[in-house]
């Protein structure tokens, strides 16, 4: 049974390691500012960041603030993100979220964990996403690769992201939080894949406690 302290250190060696593996692992997504994230977050639920990519270019040179989105035309907004999966959902998510902005943070995207819980279309991985990412805030953000990843290298048991969350905080230095979940992500697209994770050729093999799930080809 691994103590704390133990799987503290190890995943300082898991991050050290991987930092290595994948030197260019930022956020996916594309933005310049606080609301360009939030609005880029709510469009890559269920949806390949690179997708949204090609999408909000426009969008952001078009929408510049809350305001002007929560009084966009919805079916325009629609037929701006037609590309997106769920665009209908999405437009009401992003008028909804930009009109609650608008009417209870002056049209900014608050800094604070408990203020962006709040808003509609947030909840805990976009929320920490965008404190990392936007305001530097060290936190765990749980999307589907760092849940998977992080419940293959043994380092929780559990599937809600919410636990999940709560069980990675206190074992990744805050210094090295949102480095730690761009590290996962990067890892879980290119070698801790979905369907077969490619374990031979996986750095952070000797640290992970679920070793050689595949066979060497
Ligand atoms: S050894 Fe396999 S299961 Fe473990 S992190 Fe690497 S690819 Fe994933």
């Amino acid at each position: 049974m691994e103590s704390k302290e133990q799987k503290k250190a190890r995943v300082i060696k898991i991050i050290a390691t991987l930092k290595k593996t994948h030197p260019d692992a930022k956020l996916a997504l594309d933005f310049t500012n606080p609301l360009e994230l939030l609005i880029s977050l709510i469009l890559a639920a269920q949806c390949r960041d690179d997708l949204v990519n090609t999408v909000t270019p426009a969008l952001f040179k078009k929408y510049k603030t809350a305001a002007d989105y929560a009084k966009a035309n919805p079916a325009t907004l629609q037929e701006e993100i037609h590309k997106i999966s769920f665009f209908r959902v999405k437009t009401k998510s992003i008028i909804k979220a930009t009109t609650f902005l608008v009417e209870n943070f002056g049209g900014k995207v608050p800094d604070k964990l408990d203020q962006l819980l709040e808003v509609p279309a947030v909840g805990r991985k976009t929320a920490n996403v965008l404190l990392g990412n936007a305001f530097g805030i060290p936190g765990i953000g749980v999307d589907r690769h760092v849940a998977r990843v992080s419940g293959r290298l043994g380092l929780t048991k559990n599937e809600d992201p919410d636990k999940i969350e709560a069980d990675l905080t206190p074992i990744v230095p805050i210094k090295d939080q949102i480095k730690f979940c761009h590290l996962l992500q990067y890892h879980g697209r290119r070698i801790c894949v979905a369907r077969i994770p490619k374990c031979p050729e996986c750095s952070i093999n000797s640290l992970c406690l679920y070793p050689n799930k595949t066979k060497p080809v």
